[in-house]
């Protein structure tokens, strides 16, 4: 029964600590921000309670006092929760007061800090905020408050005499009386100043001016939060250091029609690339109840998806068995993620077709000698493998592992689906459940549909839609590898 506050870091999924992670992925609860990276919360436990308590910049808000009464009541109740902030949460994220509350109510926490805003945003514009010639001091500020109050609680005038760095935190709306306040207090207005927005993210933008120019460049080029303002002579260092370049689908929006508990891998790929990533799953895998197959009588066993190899794996387990009973066998899998979810059950595929369909593995089989084979699968899965097996005289049988059901796509994913610049599609029952979803008739002009590969491609004709790309390697990074070749090519 702990509290964790937790620093999410700027945005840049891969400036996550490892201690986040680690927690995201046990938590019970977890209470989010708005500015935490997108999916962050993809590896939380299926059953986690998420509860947002973002607020939409300067609009309504969960109240702080609410925020501590859901912490303090998760926790009391002797839940594992995990409180994550974007940044590190004691940097202006009142992460303090959080601490205060749950000491007062005795609940045990702990801090996780992050990577903070104003060290990463300048970092990825090339600006160190500390440098030996100049800058042996950095000073944190909130330009929240509006400094043309009389009751402000900094105290601008000996800021501007600060020797050293500032970084302005929420400073874009008062950009303008920021750096008049610091001019007034003597700061020179031909010292370098630097905005950077979204900083670490897709759409990073910086601009590069000084103390007297910035706020009407930053005007000018409609700069908005979030974004962090540094002043000090090393904001003219990001001309010389930058480095950080838009990422090759920064922008590019992809809707992902597998199921949830299959998407990650390859949102967590597109995302990595810069992509704007939607979950909207047409499916959901169903494992089907049976007893473990008898693998002994076979001397073949095919394996034709990752999920049919966690089912197998289900099934034997509950039987009290392991990768043992695979051992008289040999075993083919129809891909390489196929391959790799044997591997990670102990199991080294010793067949594995160049081309990754059903016609592939039959090719890979034919000098393989085989008299009982055995072929788990989905219940719904084509019989290519199964009859060209039989044809060769051998005995098969088959056992459906799985099901492949439709899952509802609600109002927020077909919206996702309708803004979409890719729609993939990884076998044929996502086309067919998407479609049955009232997808298609969401499908934007703009949209363009990647398919996997020909047989997930010929569902998409039979049902009147043309796929604009098809993947040539027939597994994930070949449907990331060409969605990314037809965006450079396409410009998008
Ligand atoms: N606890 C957070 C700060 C929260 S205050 C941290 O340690 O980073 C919110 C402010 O942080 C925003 O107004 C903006 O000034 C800054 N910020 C957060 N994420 C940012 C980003 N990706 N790029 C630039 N500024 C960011």
């Amino acid at each position: 029964m702990t509290v964790y506050l937790v620093g999410a870091g700027p945005g840049d999924p891969g400036l996550m600590t490892v201690r986040a992670l680690e927690l995201i992925a046990a938590a019970e609860v977890i209470v989010y921000d708005r500015l935490i990276p997108a999916g962050a919360l993809l590896g939380a436990r299926h059953d986690a309670e998420l509860i947002y308590a973002g607020k939409e910049g300067g609009g309504p808000s969960v109240g702080q006092g609410e925020i501590e009464r859901v912490l303090t009541e998760h926790g009391g109740a002797g839940q594992e929760v995990v409180r994550l902030k974007g940044g590190d949460p004691f940097v202006f994220g009142r992460g303090g007061e959080e601490a205060e509350a749950l000491r007062a109510a005795g609940i045990p926490y702990e801090v996780v800090p992050g990577v903070t805003a104003g060290v990463a945003a300048p970092a990825y514009a090339g600006i160190p905020v500390t440098h030996r010639d100049g800058a042996s001091a950095v000073a944190f500020l909130t330009g929240h408050e509006d400094p043309a109050k009389s009751e402000s609680a900094l105290d601008w005038g000996t800021l501007a005499r600060f020797p050293g760095t500032l970084v302005v935190y929420m400073g874009v709306r008062q950009l303008g009386a920021i750096t008049g306040r610091l001019l007034k207090g003597g700061r020179s207005p031909q010292e370098a100043a630097a905005l950077v927005q979204r900083g670490t993210l897709p759409g990073q933008r910086a601009v590069v001016a000084t103390l007297e120019t910035i706020a009407a460049s930053a005007r000018d080029q409609a700069f908005k939060a979030p974004a962090i303002a540094v002043f000090g002579p090393v904001a003219a260092l990001a001309e010389r250091l930058e480095w950080w370049a838009p990422p090759p689908l920064a922008a590019v929006r992809v809707a992902i029609t597998r199921a949830r508990a299959q998407a990650s891998g390859l949102a967590g790929r597109l995302r990595a690339l810069g992509a704007e990533v939607a979950e909207t799953p047409a499916i959901r895998i169903v494992p089907l109840a049976g007893p473990a197959p008898e693998l002994g009588r076979y001397d073949l066993i095919c394996l034709t998806s990752p999920n049919g190899v966690d089912a197998l794996f289900d099934r034997l387990h509950a039987a009290g068995l392991d990768a043992r009973a695979l051992a008289g066998a040999r075993v083919a899998a129809i891909g390489p993620g196929t391959a790799r979810a044997l591997a990670t059950n102990g199991i080294a595929a010793d067949i594995v077709p160049e081309r990754f369909v059903a016609e592939g593995l039959v090719e890979a089989l034919a000098g393989v000698p085989v008299q009982r084979a055995l072929v788990a699968r989905a219940a719904e899965a084509r019989d290519v493998l199964s009859d060209a097996l039989r044809e060769r005289g051998a005995e098969v049988d088959v056992v459906a592992l799985y099901e492949t059901v439709a899952e509802p796509l609600g109002e927020a994913a077909l919206q996702a689906v309708a803004r979409a610049d890719y729609v993939t599609f990884t076998s044929s029952s996502t086309v067919r459940f998407f479609l049955e979803a009232g997808a298609g008739e969401r499908l934007g002009e703009q949209t363009r549909l990647v398919s996997i590969g020909p047989v997930t491609s010929d569902t998409l004709r039979q049902q009147g839609l043309e796929p604009h790309v098809e993947a040539a390697r027939h597994d994930i990074d070949g449907l990331v590898a060409a969605l990314l070749e037809d965006a450079v090519r396409t410009q998008r």
